[in-house]
């Protein structure tokens, strides 16, 4: 993480916010809890169905942050969903904005006291979520902190709903907007002072999305619930390293989301050396897979490599890249890596680079070299979330210096 981004700060909700008091077991998050239940619970109050929509609508199109202020249910349900639930399981552990390109990270702390990161990048018109499917990440890439110490647990569908909400919360009241599939014949407009919107959504934070498939599914499916969030299916990517029997289940699922593979390497001996998993999988059954998924869902594939200097840019590995791409219907990113302190990879020289994007192109690959904003952001992936829990386990003092 950049240290010209300010730090906002724990969120208003974070520990340390108001006065002490006797921690009590937390609440569990009611987009976890599951329609029936919901319903049970309300039924049992003598409340009608309708009301568990009711309160997932005032969370994930209103905006609503408290039961309070969910003024379409009477105030006394409001109080007793209070006392049984939580609006959201997740806390604001730390919230760094970059007013250069408007970036926002957040640092969510979970109900089992675990932090996980997620960020929201502006460019022109959209508002991108990037969001994390695990605690932890099992898959080791070597430039990555979130991977250090192995994975921790799945995150639940309600995890990943609540990052997305909250970093809709941060786009900012909307005057006045159409919604997706409005027409001049069938104006559909967000409501005025109605939050504004996410328009595309990148899994692409912490853990491996697709080793966490059924919650993210699950999760995805609440994201594009009209009545919602709203995002188009064709407005989220999802990236993997590259398990070959998900891909296929990603493909089967019949969604229209867009696949992004981390290749970083044109060789099994290289990309191992970047992506330990490799061993176990190889770049041909990951190809493989990638092409049928491209058969069945007809969304091109996108490989991203991030560039480490001296170490996957040179000519002879430009030359390998293009061998393995030509012809496939598939687009390639490139991540030119961002210098971070402690470890010992190095942004790739604009020659190289050069070389790289034109060397693909002769080859007939499209090729673009991904922008740089939120770059700081993206370069130090996992390194603010271990800094939050460091501090958190020494009791605030600042941690030492994080190894990636
Ligand atoms: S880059 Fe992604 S897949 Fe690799 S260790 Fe980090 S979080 Fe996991």
């Amino acid at each position: 993480m950049s240290l010209t981004l300010p730090l906002l700060g724990p969120g208003r909700d974070a520990p340390g916010a108001g006065p002490a008091t006797t921690p009590a077991a937390p609440l569990p998050g009611v987009l976890d809890v599951p329609a029936d239940a919901l319903r049970a619970w309300l039924a049992a109050r003598g409340q009608p169905p309708m009301r568990a929509n009711q309160i997932r609508r005032q969370i994930l199109a209103n905006g609503a942050t408290s039961f309070d202020a969910m003024s379409d249910l009477p105030k006394p349900l409001r109080a007793d969903l209070a006392t049984s639930f939580a609006v959201f399981s997740t806390r604001v552990e730390r919230h760094l904005h970059a007013p250069s390109d408007d970036t926002h990270k957040l640092v969510l702390r979970l109900a089992d006291d675990r932090m996980i990161e997620c960020v929201l990048i502006r460019d022109g018109g959209r508002a991108t979520a990037c969001v994390s499917t695990q605690v932890g990440c099992g898959m080791g890439c070597v430039f990555c902190a979130s991977g250090l110490n192995g994975v921790v647990r799945n995150l639940t569908a309600g995890e990943i709903v609540e990052q997305l909400v909250r970093l809709r919360n941060l786009v900012g009241a909307n005057p006045e907007r159409p919604r997706r599939g409005a027409s001049a014949n069938h104006p559909v407009a967000d409501a005025p002072g109605s939050p504004g919107r996410l328009t595309h959504v990148v899994v692409m934070g912490m853990g491996e999305p697709l080793a966490n498939l059924d919650n993210l599914l699950a999760a995805l499916a609440v994201a594009g619930d009209r009545g919602g969030l709203d995002i188009g299916q064709r407005h989220v990517t999802i990236s993997t390293v590259g398990l070959p029997a998900k891909i296929r289940r990603l493909a089967d699922a019949g969604k229209q989301y867009h696949l992004a593979v981390s290749l970083h390497a044109p060789t099994d001996a290289l990309r191992t050396r970047i992506v330990p998993t490799n061993t176990g999988t190889g770049i041909p059954a990951i190809l493989e897979a990638a092409d049928e998924f491209y058969a069945k869902t007809g969304r091109q594939v996108t490989y991203e490599c991030v560039v480490l200097g001296g170490l996957n840019d040179g000519p002879t590995r430009a030359a390998e890249l293009a061998r393995l791409l030509a012809g496939r219907k598939a687009h390639v990113n490139l991540i030119p890596w961002n210098d971070v302190d402690g470890l010992p990879y190095r942004r790739p020289a604009e020659a190289d680079l050069r070389n790289l994007v034109d060397t693909l192109r002769r080859a007939g690959v499209s090729v673009k070299v991904r922008k740089r904003k939120g770059a700081e952001i993206d370069a130090a992936c996992g390194q603010l979330r271990r800094k939050a829990e460091q501090e958190a386990a020494t009791g605030g003092e600042p941690a030492a210096p994080a190894p990636g």
